[in-house]
């Protein structure tokens, strides 16, 4: 079925080695994920009853009070930024990306400034970012730090899972957040596996939390889930709707008109741009709810059986090494195969393996995490069976003809 449309179009696949990644059009869908997508496409729903659907099922999953699906985690950091600065007012709403007059500094620190902080800047928001980087050594960042560029015109904390060493902690974070009334923005979008993380997070407080849908979860490649605070979340989905509706027929308005907790439905928001279609939100719902109930270990077991194959595989090949890497004290993170060229020895630059695998047919992507150590990685998070035969004997072609 997929590989007709590749073929249909003249699109060359690819052997995914080098994980779900953006630019490498993310995971291969179950078939209960494109099943899903199929036939949601298949009839036509409101697409707020969508949305509560999944944020029942995000809120179950997560622990959150609530949760949303957004086009990405990128999109959700951008979600949640415009909802600290707006919240329920829509005159805010109406107004951004245009912060003037609003709370719109958003304190990030320093070893937490990544090319996804960018994200929340869409919003209008202003980064102000503190502390210092390099630790240990020469610098880290401290509480008193962040506690020092809050001011009136601060709107949320930002935090991002997995960047530098040396910041403040998110429980600590959220502490001096919360005595000053401010929610913590927290970017979590490439933290799966552990499975746990999609709790973890918001049991430490954290007020929203996004993670990609098309990384680990193995969704749709332009959806993300977005889980946290009732209120915040209920911003999002205000700024988020396509709000081509009438005052008296609006679906939300028991919720919003009728209690005067608003004084109209708001327009079009910030989040219109990124939209997210009922595909993505019912392949993001099986995609999640599959995620949760998979036998992560056994999957654990199958990621590093086809690693030793490819491993056992190259073994004999003169001026290549293979060794099998995991980060250290998370033994539930993915097992990458590390495989480096003696690149004098083979007369071949580590770059030009990687091209050569990729201009094969079809294409083979690695990790390209350790170039600077003459080497390729082999991440087996989207690899299908058999996939690792084919690139342990395309290296060993490649290698050999040298
Ligand atoms: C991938 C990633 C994102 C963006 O996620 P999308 O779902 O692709 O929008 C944001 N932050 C970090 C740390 C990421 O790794």
């Amino acid at each position: 079925m997929t590989a007709s449309f590749y073929e249909r179009y003249g699109i060359k696949t690819i052997i995914n080695a080098a994980g779900p990644m953006t630019k490498l059009s993310g995971h291969v869908l179950s078939p209960e994920v494109r099943e899903a997508m199929a036939s949601a496409g298949a009839a036509c729903a409101r697409i707020e009853d969508l949305q509560e659907a999944a944020g029942e099922l995000i809120a179950r999953v997560t622990g959150a009070e609530a949760g949303y699906v957004t086009a990405g985690a990128a999109a959700g950091l951008t979600m949640s930024a415009a909802a600290a600065i707006a919240g329920l007012d829509l005159a805010a709403m109406d107004q951004l990306p245009d912060t003037a007059g609003l709370r719109n500094e958003i304190i990030v620190q320093r070893g937490h400034v990544t090319a996804y902080s960018h994200a929340l800047r869409v919003s209008g928001a202003k980064l102000v970012d503190v502390g210092y980087v390099g630790y240990p050594g020469q610098g880290r960042t401290w509480p008193w730090q962040v506690e020092a560029a809050i001011n009136d015109r601060t709107a949320a904390i930002f935090y991002s899972v997995g960047a530098m060493p040396g910041m403040v902690e998110l429980p600590e974070l959220v502490a001096l957040a919360h005595r000053y009334d401010l929610p913590v923005i927290v970017d979590a979008a490439a933290t799966l596996p552990p499975a746990r993380n999609l709790q973890r997070f918001i049991a430490e407080g954290a007020d929203l939390v996004c993670f990609s849908g098309g990384k680990a979860l193995g969704g749709p490649q332009a959806s993300g889930i977005l889980a946290g605070r009732a209120e915040l979340i209920a911003s999002v989905a205000l700024q988020h709707q396509d709000m081509d509706v009438e005052t008296e027929t609006w679906t939300w308005r028991t919720r919003y008109l009728e209690n005067h907790v608003l004084p109209g439905p708001p327009h079009h928001g910030l989040g219109r741009p990124m939209k997210v279609g009922k595909e993505e939100i019912a392949g993001l719902m099986v995609a999640l709810e599959q995620y949760v109930e998979r036998d992560h270990q056994a999957e654990w077991q199958r990621w590093y059986a086809m690693l030793e194959t490819i491993q056992e595989s190259l073994a004999d090949l003169p001026g290549v090494t293979v060794e099998i890497r995991m980060k250290q004290n998370e033994p539930e993170a993915v097992p990458v195969a590390q495989i480096g060229f003696d690149e004098v020895l083979l007369e071949m630059p580590v770059v030009e393996i990687v091209n050569r695998l990729m201009d094969g047919d079809p294409g083979i992507a690695v990790s390209q995490g350790f170039l600077q150590e003459s080497a390729i990685g082999i991440n087996p998070m989207v690899l299908q069976p058999g996939q690792e035969e084919i690139i342990a004997n395309r290296i060993r072609t490649l290698v050999g003809s040298h």
